[in-house]
């Protein structure tokens, strides 16, 4: 009998899968079976070589997604390589610091167009596609900030709140239709995005000091939820917010 959390023969999209957290899970979806349409604006070729080893089947698009135009493209020629798209992994998403008092509307709207706008009609595209098919599993990248407030990342908080709630949203609507949306929260992960944190020596301190786990997460930490949310093992598993995150929130 096969493994319930085997994924040979499905193929998975990944956006902002050429570094950080979007890497890692492009690898292990592909260890664990999937072949990878990695999605992003940079080259893919650092993940092209983790894949190799697996032998599963790569393929990358060059998008900016946040552009409008350029999500239901990427939709189209996912399908057309793969010949039907079974997982969409939302990781692509942006960060902006700055004080509230002192945010700007461009930080506002680049973090919101980015991690939600086009997020949810990327979503659209790739679930107007499996839902005639009754099958798909979606998994967005939310945040530690999906519960909690943070400081100086107003528009990155909404943004990934408000990704909560479209997970449970969507999972409501698409739930009877064989299609899972789930989201995975990952805690403070050394990637790109919080560089400018552990650069800051007071709160990376203050952070490392309140993870449970006693080290923040790297990007191989997380591959395993999203391959568990991906598989059939996931089948009954609606509208989560997954936390992976070494027991920040359970502090
Ligand atoms: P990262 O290294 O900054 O990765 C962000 C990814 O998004 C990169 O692949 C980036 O591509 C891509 N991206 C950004 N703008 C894009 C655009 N316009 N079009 C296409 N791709 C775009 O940071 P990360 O930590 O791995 O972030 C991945 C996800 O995890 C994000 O949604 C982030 O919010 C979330 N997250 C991270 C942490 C953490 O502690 N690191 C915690 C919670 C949630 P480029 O390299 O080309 O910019």
């Amino acid at each position: 009998m096969s493994s319930p959390f085997d994924l040979s023969g499905r193929w998975a999209v990944v956006t902002g899968a050429n570094t950080g957290i979007g890497q890692g899970i492009a690898v292990a979806l592909a260890q664990a079976g999937a072949g990878v349409i990695a999605v992003g604006r940079s080259g893919m070729e650092e993940t092209e070589s983790l894949i190799a080893p697996t032998g599963r089947p790569f393929h990358a698009i060059r998008a900016d997604l946040a552009q409008m135009e350029a999500l239901e493209p990427v939709i189209a020629e996912a399908e057309e390589v793969s010949g039907g798209i079974e997982i969409l992994v939302n990781n692509a998403g942006i960060i902006r610091r700055a004080d509230s008092l002192d945010f700007t509307e461009a930080d506002w709207d680049a973090v919101i167009d980015l991690n939600l706008k086009s997020l949810f009609f990327l979503t659209q595209a790739a679930a107007r596609r499996m839902i005639p098919r009754g099958r798909g599993k979606i998994v967005n990248i939310a945040s530690l900030l999906s519960f909690q407030g943070g400081i100086r990342i107003p528009s990155y908080t909404a943004s990934k709140s408000g990704l909560a709630g479209l997970t449970r949203l969507l999972a409501c609507e698409w739930a009877a239709k064989g299609v899972n949306v789930n989201a995975i929260a990952p805690g403070y992960f050394v990637t790109n995005n919080t560089e400018a944190l552990r650069q800051d020596e007071k709160r990376s301190s203050e952070i490392l000091g309140r993870i449970p786990a006693g080290r923040w997460g790297n990007p191989g930490d997380i591959g395993g939820a999203a391959v568990f949310l991906a598989s059939p093992a996931a089948d009954y598993v609606h509208g989560v917010v997954l936390p992976v995150d070494g027991g920040w929130l359970a502090r």
